[in-house]
């Protein structure tokens, strides 16, 4: 397989402000430019936009394409296994979803500590092996967001684990609260192969400060600033695949170029993404991937990605001088809950893969932005 996988969790949209609705005729073409430059692996969630995601896998790629031409990804959410019968219901009904009688790769998804004890609670790892036995999956893993410690001990209680799914990155590479190397050299260890997520931080690298834009045109004027993030990440021997969650037709065209007959970086290119993680580092003021996974849960129905990419945007431009996040926060204010109605309740700082500080945050972006 080429190691590019498309990622169903940041579709193209016909309203920016309802994830449900998905473009899907711009998909279908996404997905055909894909398949026609003979990549093949696709990955889904049940959560990805408004659970709506594997629903538009399905008319975009399995009612279009013969099954075998393909392979999918999908994930259990174990927020909402609350029995042992949960884990059947939830997983017929993503086959039915995605209109298919097999998985090719399905995983517990988004594993901590918390999900973790609940997957053993609810013998959610017995289940997916019974349903391998089945023929309902072919290759049972789990994607993964915590330390190296709780990765070695899932290691060892599901030594039948077939892959893991890691968020690698060259920002979060020897970030200490990711542990990206850590894991991964981990799960190489184990001889667990690695998918990646995140490869380009859900699209924080490719809007560099532009010290290290700059960098990156001055070694390779036509490649493009996305493409060093994810070749990073394809470089690494024991990756598997690389997911990328393309959202329009240009980002599909650029992806499948250079991974078409991939190349991996070379050690003047590794020295390149090395100064620029220090510049990036030196700037960047919240490590935001914009998954939305702190938004259900929140009592004020808060915004946060949204109001920490306007923050981060804010940041970056007043070391230029000049920034127009205020008016931008004024206009979304207007019809949504503002930062400083943040009750520290601390639901959404539970389920942040990044162990983002979301409260002391939302105070950042209020006393910046709230002026
Ligand atoms: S801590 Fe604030 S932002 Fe987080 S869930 Fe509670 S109210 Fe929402
Ligand atoms: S604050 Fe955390 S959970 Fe929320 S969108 Fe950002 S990275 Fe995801």
């Amino acid at each position: 397989m080429k190691k590019l996988g498309f990622g169903f969790m940041r579709l193209p949209v016909l309203d920016e402000n309802d994830a449900a609705k998905v473009d899907l005729e711009q998909l279908c073409r996404m997905v055909d430019r894909f398949m026609e430059r003979g990549f093949t692996y696709f990955d889904t969630a049940y959560v990805y936009h408004k659970q709506q995601s594997e629903v538009f896998l399905r008319k975009s790629l399995v009612e279009r394409y013969p099954r075998d031409s393909f392979k999918i990804a999908t994930k259990l959410p174990m927020p909402m296994v609350n029995s042992v019968e949960d884990n059947a219901k939830l997983f017929n009904e993503e086959l039915e979803k995605c209109g298919v009688d097999y998985f090719d790769y399905y995983l517990l998804h988004a594993m901590n500590r918390e999900r973790f004890e609940k997957a053993k609670k609810y013998s959610s790892f017995e289940f997916l092996k019974q349903m391998k036995a089945e023929g309902k999956i072919k290759h049972i893993g789990f994607s993964f967001h915590e330390d190296v410690t709780l990765l070695k001990e899932m290691l060892e209680t599901w030594p039948e684990t077939e892959f893991v799914q890691l968020q690698i990155n060259y920002l979060d590479w020897e970030n200490p609260s990711i542990q990206a190397r850590e894991c991964y050299e981990l799960c190489t260890q184990y001889g667990k192969p690695v998918i990646v997520m995140e490869p380009i931080k859900g699209g924080s690298l490719v809007a560099v400060p532009d010290r290290a834009e700059q960098m990156f045109k001055k070694h390779s004027p036509d490649a493009s600033i996305a493409s060093w993030a994810v070749r990073y990440a394809a470089s690494l021997d024991n990756v598997m695949m690389v997911l990328s969650g393309m959202s329009n037709m240009e980002q599909m065209e650029d992806n499948t170029a250079y991974m078409e007959n991939f190349v991996p970086l070379n050690d003047e290119e590794r020295a390149v993404i090395d100064r620029v993680v220090d510049i990036i580092n030196s700037s960047i003021a919240v490590a935001c991937t914009a998954c939305g996974y702190c938004v259900d849960g929140c009592p004020k129905h808060i915004p946060i990605p949204k109001y920490f990419a306007l923050y981060n945007a804010h940041m970056q431009a007043l070391n230029k001088g000049f920034s127009t996040s205020q008016t931008y926060y004024a206009n979304m204010t207007a019809s949504l809950p503002s930062a400083s109605e943040c009750i520290a309740c601390g639901k959404c700082e539970k389920s942040c893969p990044q162990h983002l500080n979301i409260i002391r945050e939302l105070k950042n972006v209020a006393r910046e932005l709230e002026r």
